[in-house]
């Protein structure tokens, strides 16, 4: 009887707690060697329960590595001068080594212009143009945590990506650009030749087929099914979403992939829960570290 292969589990949530381990050692040393404590500061504008909880946990992951952190809470109604002027108060305190604006803002506030009005040095997030052009440069910079986290988890699986083909689901600034430019990088891992595809692809199934590295950030529960993958693929779901389950919670997480089909033939996958979303925030302190080093700006 031959035995079923399924895909090799790339374990986010054990490289986030490495990542983790790693940068608590750095954090302590500092602290040995008398530096200020990295501070990681948050804002966030409103009630949103989801922007809540990723602030609580930023905040509570920024803790548990040694770090120092503080929360600015905004009302939802608060107008985009005030929203600026908190801005200019964190670029200024001393205290601060980065911090990030939590998103969505309500529709009052101009997104960008908040963005553009962060200290670059301090844009942990990374979403600044300026760190953005960094990136496309391959300048060091803050790279947004996401799509650092993704190419972390590629790197610490010794997962070949030179000469590949990367087909990346998906286009946003904070998600699908980055790692299609991180990914077309000179660079390891990167080196790869690379195929953008978004909602308005035709016969989309005919690129994700092709595709030896599949990255999948639409946004659309368990969209990508196994006719769509090649057998052998590396398959990275950035997707997150809640799907109504007959438990305790009244749901459960799925991403973008229906995982339990495409684990059948891929090669490599990233499971939702514990696959790319807990790099995340491994990677946002790594950027406050960096920060805290001035490895980037002075
Ligand atoms: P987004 O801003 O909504 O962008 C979605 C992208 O997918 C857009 O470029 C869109 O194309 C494209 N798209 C949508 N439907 C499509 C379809 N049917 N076929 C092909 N392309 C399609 O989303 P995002 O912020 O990048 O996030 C994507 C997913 O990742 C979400 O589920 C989000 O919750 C998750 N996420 C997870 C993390 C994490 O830490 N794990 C972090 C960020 C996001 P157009 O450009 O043409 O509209």
């Amino acid at each position: 009887m031959t035995k079923k292969k399924t895909a090799k589990i790339i374990d986010g949530k054990a490289v986030a707690a490495k990542v983790k381990e790693e940068i608590k050692a750095q954090v302590a040393d500092m602290i040995d060697k008398h530096f200020d404590t990295p501070h990681l500061a948050a804002v966030i504008v409103g009630e949103n329960p989801a922007s809540q909880t990723y602030v609580a946990s930023k905040e509570k992951a920024a803790q548990r590595v040694g770090m120092t952190s503080s929360v600015y809470r905004l009302p939802q109604d608060i107008t985009e001068d005030e929203l600026l002027k908190t801005i200019e108060f964190l670029n200024n305190d001393r205290e601060v080594d980065g911090f990030i604006v939590q998103l969505p803002l309500p529709p009052q506030i101009d997104v960008d212009k908040v963005i553009g009005a962060i200290d670059p040095a301090k844009d942990v997030d990374g979403f600044h143009p300026v760190n953005v052009g960094k990136m496309v440069l391959g300048e060091p910079g803050y790279v947004s945590a996401t799509p650092a986290g993704i190419m972390e988890l590629l790197k610490r699986y010794h997962i070949k990506t030179e000469g590949k083909h990367c087909v990346v689901l998906g286009r946003s600034n904070i998600v699908g650009t980055p790692v299609s430019i991180l990914m077309s990088r000179k660079a390891n891992p990167g080196n790869a030749t690379v195929t953008v595809c978004h909602s308005k692809t035709e016969n989309i199934e005919e690129y994700t087929r092709a595709a030896d590295i599949l990255i999948c950030a639409i946004g659309r529960p368990r969209f990508i099914k196994a006719d769509m993958v090649k057998q052998g693929a590396v398959v990275i779901d950035v997707g997150i979403h809640r799907i109504p389950a007959d438990n305790e919670k009244g749901y459960r997480l799925a991403g973008d992939v229906d995982f339990d089909e495409v684990a059948k033939i891929a090669a490599y996958i990233t499971p939702v829960p514990g696959g790319v979303g807990p790099m995340t925030i491994a990677m946002l302190l790594k950027n406050t570290l960096s920060a805290a080093k001035k490895e980037f700006y002075r």
